[in-house]
């Protein structure tokens, strides 16, 4: 909270369009009676080029951390030079778990070829592949790490249900690719069935997420609110925009405990910037967001009705504007003018309250005690030799108990004992081990393995322990094993 008593919001006018379109907006919030304390910062293409690789100077974070309230316009992220995402370096840092992206149509004020369409994504934003463990493993092969965990499937999984409850919405689809990742899908998906269960009166469908986007590309006014991890919520969003028609007009919020942005969906435009032509409604609709965090909706859905009674009234920048809808093609600063004046008037539209994003809470993640058992362990090799019953008549020469071979892959395809010809290889082998008799090797035993594969001259990239979880395999087999 601020000296005026407002809570204190930290203001970034970004790159690009950012400064034009968050001018815009900070003139409705602020004609409209919106109640905040602005602290600016600048972050972004300056602050990189000044040298700082993150984008984001000490003073910046100090003032996110102490107000806990971000508006954020679009940032440039200078190509090349090591320049890191400002906006992945927040989300992760802050621990902004959630993504949240209403995505709508607004026929026919906005053409699109779906007029019922008024979903929201919920995208998990600090996991995946966004974790960003890439290596280089050998002379052929590249690794990205997908990581999933349970407090972070449990988390967005229980905000999108909150969600769905406290905003009056019907379905939560869920969307996965656990037909192949068992193990890191898998464990998304019966997560979202085991808390489905405490919410029974929300209809809920799983998705394999390539018939899952295709769908939402057809049919989006099939889909209600929809939960689903960082890489496939990052495709499906932007899906979600343009099928909308309104990539220039969505807004989005990023949840944490600590911290909550708000923004809008789209970039910061360098093709129009300067031109004073870009469409603010994308930083106002996250704006909108941020006021529903802060508890003022009545505020929140006065701006919304004069916005969409601009719309209704055919006041259209650019990237909208069509003959056949729109009356006057408006330039950034005339549409806020626009908007202001219609502050006090209700639009024509009845069902402008559906587009409300109330906030939610979510629980504490509680760790329940499992029983771990090493059962054996996974060796990768860069090997070049040959075919693949050389390298595991090779192994099976080098290794001695408690060890045994026990299959060979590459690629994930198992390629001994009983490979295929026709498979190709790669230098990049995946040897697993088993212990002969079956019980749990020693800690011990794995350092004198590595050792023994080494001076027989392997060449050791990788290792992978194979647990069991109260007798729950957790590690896949391989293809053919
Ligand atoms: P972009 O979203 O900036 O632009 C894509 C197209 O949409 C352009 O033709 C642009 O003119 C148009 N457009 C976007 N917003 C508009 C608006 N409000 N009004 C009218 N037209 C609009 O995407 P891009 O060109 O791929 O990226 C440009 C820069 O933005 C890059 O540096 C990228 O890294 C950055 N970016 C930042 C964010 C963010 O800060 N959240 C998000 C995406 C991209």
């Amino acid at each position: 909270m601020s000296t005026s008593g407002y809570p204190e919001v930290v203001i970034a006018k970004g790159d690009g369009i950012g400064p034009e379109i968050t001018d815009a907006t900070l003139r409705i919030l602020d004609a409209a009676g919106a109640k905040y304390s602005p602290t600016f910062i600048d972050i972004g293409e300056k602050v990189y080029l000044s040298g700082n690789t993150s984008g984001i100077p000490q003073e910046a974070w100090e003032a996110l951390i102490r107000a806990g309230i971000f508006l954020k316009a679009p940032i440039t992220t200078p190509q090349g030079g090591g320049y890191k995402s400002l906006n992945v370096t927040i989300r992760k840092t802050m621990g902004l778990y959630a993504n949240v992206r209403p995505c709508f149509t607004l026929k026919p004020y906005i053409p699109s070829p779906f007029p019922d369409m008024d979903m929201v994504i919920v995208r998990e934003n600090e996991e995946d592949l966004y974790a960003g463990i890439e290596h280089r493993q050998t002379t052929d092969v590249f690794q990205c790490l997908k990581l999933i965990s349970i407090p972070g499937t449990q988390r967005i999984v229980r905000y999108a249900f909150e969600y769905a409850r406290q905003n009056g919405r019907k379905k939560v689809t869920c969307m996965v690719k656990d037909n192949i990742m068992k193990i890191t899908d898998g464990l998304f998906a019966s997560i979202f069935r085991e808390i489905g269960a405490e919410y029974p009166e929300l209809e809920q469908e799983v998705m394999i997420i390539d018939i899952g986007s295709a769908r939402l590309a057809r049919y989006p006014d099939r889909f209600d609110v929809v939960v689903t991890l960082n890489l496939y919520g990052d495709i499906i969003s932007d899906i979600a925009a343009e099928v909308s028609g309104s990539v220039g007009l969505c807004g989005s919020s990023n949840i944490g405990t600590e911290l909550a942005m708000f923004e809008a969906i789209h970039g910061s435009a360098p093709d129009i910037a300067g031109k004073a032509i870009a469409n603010p409604s994308g930083m106002l609709n996250g704006a909108m967001m941020m006021l529903e965090h802060l508890g003022q909706h009545d505020v929140a859905e006065r701006i919304r009705w004069a916005w969409l009674k601009t719309l209704e009234d055919g006041l259209h920048t650019a990237d909208i504007y069509r003959q056949e809808t729109s009356k006057r093609k408006v330039g950034t600063s005339e549409f806020a003018d626009a908007v202001i004046e219609r502050l006090a008037s209700a639009p024509a539209l009845s069902s402008s309250s559906k587009l409300a994003s109330k906030p939610v809470q979510t629980l504490d993640y509680h760790r329940k005690e499992v029983k771990k058992e090493l059962l054996g362990i996974d060796v990768f090799l860069e090997w070049q030799g040959g075919k693949p019953a050389e390298l595991g008549k090779k192994l099976e020469a080098s290794i001695s108990a408690p060890f045994k071979l026990k299959m060979i892959t590459n690629r994930g395809v198992k390629v001994y004992p009983d490979g295929f010809d026709q498979t190709f290889c790669t230098d990049h082998w995946r040897c697993r081990m088993l212990t002969v008799d079956g019980n749990s090797p020693r800690n011990a035993d794995i350092p004198k393995l590595l050792q023994t594969l080494v001076e027989a001259g392997f060449d050791v990239i990788k290792t992978e322990n194979l647990y069991q979880f109260d007798g729950v395999r957790g590690y896949s087999l391989g293809q053919g094993e």
